[in-house]
């Protein structure tokens, strides 16, 4: 259990070299083991741990970049507040100190609790960086439950995550050896016969702590490998079956697999007897699907869609990654309950190089820490509470969608005030920018915490706090497989008056609720929440990590359900293939296929003018939703945001790569150059997201050219799934055509 005889930090030659963990570069979701190396007081380089289980040694180019993110030119290294009159002048900043700064905060939260209740304060904040537990803590010492995102139907995660818990009762991910600490040379672990890739360009987006390089892993050790994705991506190439399906019917080739394997009788028979429950009613709601036609619904040949089934069924032990895509569809949840049916009917659930359960290391989870302490009438304010009472499973999010109107209609009543940590709303994660942008300028008051001025901050904060990097501070790594913490690296000097996102919360919440910050110091708060792990700051400083020992079949041995009886952690004890409890909150409890919302079989008319379907969402190993567009060895990488098209449709219609092309809808209208592509079909398109231009005079545009380039001004909220979670996000029907000279 983590190595202590490991030095955590040395001289090597003219460098000092800091050992620590890298939660954030400064925005992902993983927590790899980094060498820091500081010459002269600054940060010079940035290496992967090779001794770290999590990353061996590899790093994406973010974390080879982080020098230059903390020693940006333009970074925020004071506090700074302006007139709330002077929203947009960049002119307008003055920088104050710390305790004026948090002065303003307190008495302006203070005094709009005082007069309209807490309720009336939004917390928002971003993903990655370890910026979750110590917003929503905040949020819960200030009394109000609204922790926010403007990203309809939080197509991010919720859906998978709600499947697995209706499911299973926890969530799921391949097992890549991740959770030994000997990894791939640990005994107990197999490799995956067969891995699916689904949704999901693991190698370029490391999504939610699963690095891509455990895949490829997997591979090198005799894993086949089934993709399903409508891009011919890096991994798609090299699978032994791949699916191109259209975009966002991921339902329909789930169940189409799912009948595969049942009707051919390719399960394993005696654990859904002793396991499962709701197979019969499983097979009597699929029994109204035809494969074929599901597979040409999809646009895939119903033979390949067959021989994967068969594939996956075969494999003794067989894994599935699902991505993100998944969730960007309305009907995500379906996609994924049919997806987690398979994994369960074939035994594949709780095995070695299977599917295994993510519990957080030695029970440390701080989502939502501190929700318990806000009054019961104040957690029923959770905008979704009644609607969609799934919304409080999970992160305890606010449901986006009903959250935009309200803060548009300003009833039942109006947000007033928002604190927001390490988010750029109007650029990134804000669904319908229109509608964000309306919600976000009613707000009488915005402090933000984050590293560089963003568009949000430029044209709509009214206080900036600067935050501290992972090297600069101190913090916590948690979630699916180690933890780690984060300090001050040796021999930096931090510049300016940078805290971590950990000690604003402290400082502030101390503040609000000083019986919810007790603690005398962060790393003692830290200690507190190790509190389960037996470990304090200290300890897991001196090991450098901690990692749970892993036991398969935990389901059979008693020891995954909290009340120790075997099975697993739903009601009744066994794999719910239909869900009572959705059931009983009006959801569908089982796999179902629909189309989008938007699509040529749901909407003929719209996709005659408008006939390409456009993606958006997918990720980019350079760049972490809009961050780093402000870092030159990165940008480099990729100038402007373009857009992935069919190469034999671009030279038809004389398009060559670089061409700026306007992507249109009823929505609206944005340009992305052009990226000729053999890896996409006629008909479908592929946009970048986050885009904005922070190389841009804020005079000109305090938005940093944002609205110009953003898919958010294509999409619309209010489309959200039947659980109240997932949107079609990948979906999007356009046409797209060259610019003329001059027109922008
Ligand atoms: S996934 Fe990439 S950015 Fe995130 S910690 Fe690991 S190397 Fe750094």
């Amino acid at each position: 259990m983590g190595n202590a005889a490991l030095p955590k930090s040395w001289r090597e030659g003219e460098y000092t070299v800091t050992r620590t963990t890298a939660w954030s570069a400064p925005g992902c979701h993983e927590g790899c083991g980094v060498l820091c190396y500081v010459k002269d007081g600054k940060l010079v380089k940035v290496e992967g741990d090779p001794e770290h289980p999590f990353n061996q040694g590899r790093l994406c180019p973010r974390c080879v970049a982080l020098p230059d993110v903390v020693n940006h030119p333009d970074r925020l290294l004071y506090p700074m507040m302006r007139d709330p009159s002077q929203r947009g002048n960049p002119d307008a900043w003055e920088r104050i100190s710390w305790d004026e700064a948090l002065d303003r905060v307190e008495s302006k939260f203070k005094q709009i609790t005082a007069d309209y209740g807490a309720e009336a304060i939004q917390m928002f904040h971003g993903t990655g960086r370890d910026v979750l537990w110590e917003a929503q803590r905040l949020a819960y010492s200030m009394g109000t439950p609204h922790d926010v995102s403007y990203l309809s139907g939080l197509a991010c995660w919720m859906p998978r995550l709600v499947a697995y818990i209706m499911t299973v009762g926890c969530y799921m991910m391949p097992d890549c050896s991740q959770r030994h600490e000997r990894r791939y040379d640990d005994p107990a672990w197999r490799v995956p016969e067969v891995l699916v890739i689904w949704g999901n360009n693991c190698v370029q987006s490391n999504p939610d702590g699963f690095f891509g390089d455990w895949a490829v892993e997997c591979m090198r050790r005799g894993s086949k490998l089934i993709v399903i994705d409508p891009r011919l991506t890096w991994l798609a190439a090299r699978a032994d079956i791949w699916l191109q399906p259209r975009p966002a019917v991921d339902s329909a080739i789930a169940i189409g697999m799912l009948k595969t394997i049942i009707d051919e009788g390719l399960y394993d028979h005696a654990f859904v007897d002793e396991w499962t429950s709701g197979f019969d009613e499983l097979c009597s709601e699929i029994s109204r699907y035809e494969v074929d036609s599901l597979a040409s619904a999809a646009w895939v040949n119903p033979e390949k869609l067959k021989a994967a089934a068969r594939m996956y069924a075969a494999g003794n032990n067989s894994a599935i990654q699902l991505g993100l895509a998944i969730d960007m569809q309305r009907h995500g949840n379906a996609a994924a309950l049919a997806i987690i049916d398979m994994m369960a009917i074939c035994n594949n659930i709780d095995r070695p190089g299977g599917q295994i359960f993510t519990p957080d290391p030695a029970g440390v989870n701080n989502f939502g820490w501190g929700w318990e302490e806000l009054p019961q009438q104040q957690q029923e304010k959770l905008i979704g509470y009644n609607e969609y009472p799934m919304i409080r499973m999970g992160m305890r999010l606010d449901q986006p969608d009903l959250c935009i109107e309200q803060a548009i209609s300003e009833q039942p009543y109006k947000f007033r005030v928002a604190f927001m940590i390490g988010t750029n709303p109007l650029t990134c994660m804000g669904t319908d920018h229109a509608k964000v942008k309306e919600a976000i300028a009613k707000l009488e008051f915005i402090a933000v915490a984050d590293w560089h001025m963003t568009s949000t901050i430029q044209a709509y904060a009214d206080l900036v706090l600067p935050v501290a990097m992972y090297v600069e501070k101190q913090g916590l790594r948690y979630m699916y497989t180690n933890l780690g913490v984060m300090d001050q690296i040796e021999g930096l000097e931090v510049r300016g008056e940078c805290k971590g996102d950990e000690e604003i919360s402290w400082l502030l919440g101390k503040r609000f609720n000083p019986s919810m910050y007790p603690w005398e110091s962060v790393e003692d708060m830290i200690t507190e929440m190790l509190t389960p792990a037996k470990l304090s700051y200290q300890d897991l400083r001196t090991i450098h990590w901690y990692y749970d020992p892993m036991e398969y079949g935990r389901f059979e041995k008693g020891t995954l359900r909290h009340d120790g009886k075997v099975g697993f952690s739903t009601p009744t004890g066994r794999i719910e293939l239909y869900s009572y409890m959705a059931e009983s909150i009006g959801c569908p409890p089982m796999p179902y296929y629909e189309e989008p919302y938007l699509s040529p079989v749901a909407t003929p008319d719209i996709y005659q003018e408008y006939p390409v379907i456009v993606m958006t969402g997918t990720r980019n190993v350079q760049f972490f939703h809009s961050e780093h567009r402000q870092i030159p060895k990165l940008r480099e990488i990729q100038p402007d945001p373009w857009v992935e098209i069919n190469d034999e449709w671009a030279a038809e219609e004389g398009i060559r790569a670089g061409d700026w092309l306007w992507i249109e809808n009823p929505k609206g209208r944005i340009r992305h150059r052009a990226k000729p592509t053999p890896t996409l079909r006629k008909g479908m398109a592929n946009l970048n997201a986050g885009w904005w231009f922070p190389e841009m005079d804020p005079h000109e545009d305090p938005l940093y050219g944002c609205s110009g380039v953003n898919p958010n001004l294509l999409l619309e909220n209010g489309h959200q799934g039947p659980t109240g979670f997932g949107a079609d996000l990948k979906s999007v029907l356009c046409k797209i055509y060259k610019c003329k000279e001059g027109e922008f």
